[in-house]
């Protein structure tokens, strides 16, 4: 008889990833290069040595190698948190009285409480290497800059976050997280750099937004000795760190035989959806197996459903890079939404390549029905989601149901990235039915799109 299925497939020690997985290695298509802000040209590792730490820049540029050995420091911070359980959502199955098979990879078992420190260590780690003092960067809804400064102080290297300000005044907790790892948390924009001050003079009184406090986080980087930008997500060296999600998966799927059919994941910048896929879609572009891939977003930043796929800014003070990516305008500002982590206006160039050749699909779901997924999945599996990857619950249960409907036994492996205990406020909003879905209108995608940059 078949060894029978636990309940939540962890892996032994000599089965865990020991070499992250370039998905790009794979596609005919690579991704568009980054192109210099001013000349247009492409932008080769010398340009980026200024602003992103060495190692990082040559994983970024590489579109060939195959798999990045795991240096052995990282391996050995990943045995505080991984593998991380992959479970089969029994209790919402039967919720649901569907034929179909649920799992989820469980991100939120660490004390940022998402999937963002799989990469914050490798980029703290080649930051240490390189013998810098510090790094900067920007932090939304403050996942990223709390998993940055756990893995800054792991390294003893200095961590200066820039937050938005709006999460600065909202999410005071978050905010201590970070300071008790030793972080300096600045509100964004601010009167600190040049181009916060010219935001501010232009928008007086603005809460701010990611692509200003990246400007930021750039210009401190770029003008201190000693220091280098990181960013949490949307690059190809997050994707690449964060397969350690995918493979982790593909091996506890392989070990017991399972095949998914469906895999599905929220989509801000990428990385999650990108990490978790990464295996996966290797051999769907291989033709060695294939599976329906779906990213979801919300409808209120609907980058890959709406948007367009061109060169755009990365930031909006236009220091950063260009990028090729769907966006949907480095000026759109999207409707406040408590999914904080789905609010950059850009997408991976990565994903945005496999998307537009066809290889995987993104769907937008609003906000309330997102809350009502999350709500369910809390009172059935036991785990508070995050609101972000809550839109991939809403779209396995979905796809359950479909199931339920057709009779198929489909096998759905979904991204559960992170926790919500910090996102109380949101979920209050809709409990109490003061929570509005926000759907943007054309008119005011194409006012931020005639801004792209004319290439
Ligand atoms: C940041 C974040 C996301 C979205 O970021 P991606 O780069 O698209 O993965 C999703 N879920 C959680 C919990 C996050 O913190």
């Amino acid at each position: 008889m078949a060894e029978k299925i636990p309940y939540k497939i962890y892996l032994n020690e000599d089965e865990m990833p020991k070499a992250w997985y370039n998905v790009r290695s794979a596609m005919k298509n690579k991704p568009a290069p980054l192109l210099n802000p001013g000349t247009h040209e492409v932008m080769s590792a010398e340009d980026l040595y200024p602003v992103f730490c060495e190692e990082l820049v040559k994983q970024e540029l590489d579109d060939t190698t195959e798999f990045f050995p795991i240096p052995e420091e990282i391996l050995n911070f990943y045995k505080m948190y991984r593998p991380s359980p992959l479970v089969r959502a029994y209790c919402l199955e039967q919720k649901l009285g569907t034929p179909a098979k649920i799992y989820y990879k469980f991100e939120g078992n660490n004390t940022s409480g998402s999937h963002k420190l799989n990469s914050a260590i490798a980029q703290a780690y080649y930051a240490k290497k390189q013998g810098l003092k510090g790094v900067t960067t920007e932090t939304g809804a403050g996942q990223w800059g709390t998993a940055l400064s756990m893995a800054c102080s792991y390294f003893d290297l200095d961590c200066k976050v820039f937050m938005v300000k709006v999460s600065y005044e909202q999410k005071p907790f978050r905010r201590e997280v970070m300071r008790t790892y030793g972080a300096s948390v600045t509100p964004s924009p601010s009167m600190t750099t040049e181009v916060g001050k010219r935001i501010l003079e232009a928008h007086p009184g603005t809460t701010g937004s990611l692509g200003c406090a990246i400007s930021e986080a750039v210009e401190v980087a770029v003008g201190t000795p000693g220091y280098r930008y990181v960013l949490g997500s949307v690059l190809n060296q997050v994707l690449l760190h964060q397969s350690v999600i995918g493979l982790e998966t593909k091996a506890a799927l392989d070990k017991y035989g399972i095949k998914p059919d469906i895999i599905i994941g929220c989509a801000g910048g990428g990385s999650n959806l990108g990490g978790l896929i990464s295996p996966f879609m290797g051999e769907k572009l291989r033709g060695e197996a294939d599976y329906d891939i779906v990213a979801v977003e919300p409808v209120s930043c609907p980058s890959f459903t709406r948007g367009k796929y061109a060169y755009d800014f990365c930031d909006t003070g236009m220091v950063c890079p260009l990028a090729k990516m769907y966006t949907l305008g480095s000026d759109y500002i999207p409707a406040p939404n408590h999914a904080g982590g789905l609010r950059y206006h850009g997408m991976s160039s990565t994903l945005s390549q496999l998307y537009d050749d066809g290889y995987m699909r993104a769907v937008s779901v609003p906000q309330t029905a997102v809350f009502a997924a999350a709500e369910q999945f809390a009172r059935v599996e036991g785990i508070l989601p995050a609101p972000e990857s809550s839109h991939a619950i809403k779209v396995a249960i979905d796809e359950a149901l479909r199931c339920k409907e057709t009779g198929e036994e489909k096998t759905i492996v979904f991204g559960l990235t992170g926790t919500g205990y910090f996102d109380m406020v949101a979920y209050e909003k809709f409990h109490d039915g003061k929570m509005e879905d926000y759907v943007p209108t054309d008119e005011e995608i194409a006012k931020s799109l005639s801004k792209l940059p004319k290439m």
